[in-house]
């Protein structure tokens, strides 16, 4: 059989394996590598539904990476999702007073990056041995809280890798950057950027195209490639829930098998509802997939008018991995869409330029709304009453999915989305659900437990082990000052 190949959103001859794509991370024209094609899977719905998640998951693996073997992807699949996760279920459905809720923090980190970034430094090494590379792989990750935390535990001390983060100094969680400045590993760094999201975003393509570092890379034989979302590595593994959830609304009889389930999906940069997209494509019986953006609403005004803006000003808000206005993996959704390439590579080209462009035709299947911050505490306070405690992300989707109620009319079932612990952002859900509770201390372990004796949860794991280390990390500079700090990393850690 003929393996699928991976092409660019942006055109041009590149033609790749799922192998190449996910070394590489991006295309070589700045565009994001995407299947020709949208494969099936081997086994039947019935049979995917009713499969264990690292079963499921070697099937939708085996169906987009066709020059692994399923022995190389079963090697991955399971050194991924064991007891890293703690429940067995790696992804629970959890229904609450006829909400229902998958639960995506059961990682290592407490937020929904786990999923993914678990299993893709095994998928890069893979990767890496099959393409015979023998250089050192330099992951370089910008992180708006979670993906660097979730990223730097996958990649630590993972041989033949180094890992530098940056994150937007004092626009993270204390928590999000507890968890990264005491990271261990001795190929690990983090560096705090003055901006935010976008600018560090920014920041880190100048550096991945800029020559000087490319010449410092080639002189110690190393490359880059990226943990971020825009890697196919990082979309696939999140197919695989959209399936999960699915099967598990099947077992307790909450739809027939068949039958369409909404998903209504917290998003920043549109990388965890493009995989409910991708799980569509398969053949997954998704209805609509919900949209829920917090102020920073650049896509939910997109979803409703067509036309994508960036020009407006960054909001700070309470749901952090959804403060940003440049969703690269929209582009992966222009392209399927509209089948066309050069049109794609315009319109990116105009968002660099102008910072806003029009699609010029309905963006099927999706549905964009938003919640404001007032909006986000009281759902909180509303769902902890019938008794459920949200993160102030999966907040956000809950009070998008109460506003819109899309498929209520039809009873059509929905899912929200549950993207981080509550755990995360103590200070923020006691608010919600114990408020003047989160003035009492600023010591996030306090908060912790705070927050554990207002939500009966048990304080996790992650959480508690992050207590006295040492902070390794404190670096931090100004966005121009970054290249040499990355420069000085390579240097020193290959
Ligand atoms: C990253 C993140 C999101 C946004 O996901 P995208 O794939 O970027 O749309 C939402 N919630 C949490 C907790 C996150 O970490």
């Amino acid at each position: 059989m003929k393996d699928l190949m991976y092409v660019s959103t942006r055109g041009g001859d590149e033609k790749v394996t799922a192998s190449q794509a996910i070394l590489q991370g991006i295309a070589a024209n700045g565009g994001l590598f995407v299947p020709k094609s949208f494969p099936k899977a081997k086994a039947p719905l019935e049979e995917l539904l009713a499969m264990d998640y690292q079963t499921l998951a070697c099937q939708i693996f085996e169906a987009f990476l066709t020059d692994y073997t399923p022995e190389e992807i079963a090697h991955c699949v399971y050194s991924a999702y064991d007891k890293k996760f703690d429940t067995t279920a790696i992804a629970p459905l959890v229904s609450v007073d006829g909400v229902h809720f998958l639960e995506l923090f059961h990682g290592p980190t407490l937020a929904f990056k786990d999923m993914a970034l678990s299993i893709l430094p095994y998928l890069m090494k893979t990767a890496a041995a099959k393409n015979k590379l023998d250089k050192k792989i330099i992951i370089l990750v910008s992180t708006s809280g979670d993906t660097g935390k979730a990223a730097l535990e996958g990649f630590a001390d993972v041989e033949g890798t180094a890992i530098l983060v940056l994150y937007p100094h004092g626009k993270v969680s204390e928590m999000q950057r507890l968890q990264m400045t005491t990271q261990e590993g001795d190929n690990t760094a983090v560096l705090g950027v003055h901006g935010n999201f976008d600018d560090c975003q920014s920041t880190m393509k100048g550096i991945l195209t800029s020559p000087q570092v490319q010449a410092e890379l080639e002189a110690h034989n190393a490359v880059f490639s990226s943990a971020n979302s825009i890697n196919f590595g990082r979309l696939l593994p999140q197919v695989v829930y959209y399936f999960y959830a699915y099967g598990q609304l099947v077992k307790a009889g909450a739809v027939k098998c068949g039958d369409p389930v909404n998903f209504t999906v917290p998003t920043g940069n549109f990388g965890n509802i493009l995989a409910g997209y991708y799980a569509k494509q398969m053949g997954l019986p998704v209805g609509q997939l919900i949209c829920a953006s917090n102020m920073n609403h650049v896509l939910a005004d997109f979803l409703t008018t067509g036309v994508y803006d960036r020009n407006r000003p960054f909001v700070t808000t309470s749901s952090p991995s959804m403060d940003i206005l440049i969703s690269s993996n929209l582009e992966r959704l222009l392209a399927h869409l509209s089948g066309d390439f050069n049109a794609t590579r315009a319109w990116m080209q105009q968002l660099t330029e102008k910072g806003t462009y029009t699609f010029p035709q309905p963006v099927e299947g999706f549905i964009g709304g938003y919640a404001t911050e007032e909006e986000s505490l009281d759902a909180m306070a509303r769902m902890f009453r019938r008794g459920y405690t949200m993160d102030p992300h999966t907040a956000v989707a809950y009070t998008v999915y109460e506003k819109l109620k899309v498929g209520d009319a039809t009873n059509i079932p929905n899912v929200i989305v549950s993207t981080a612990s509550p755990f995360k952002f103590a200070p923020d859900v006691l608010k919600g659900i114990a408020p003047g509770k989160e003035g009492e201390s600023q010591d996030p372990f306090a908060l912790a437990q705070a927050l554990s004796a207002a939500s009966g949860l048990a304080v996790p794991e992650g959480v508690l082990k992050l207590k006295g280390k040492p902070e390794r990390h404190r670096q931090c500079c100004q966005k121009e000052e970054a290249q040499g700090q990355v420069i000085s990393f390579i240097k020193n850690t290959v």
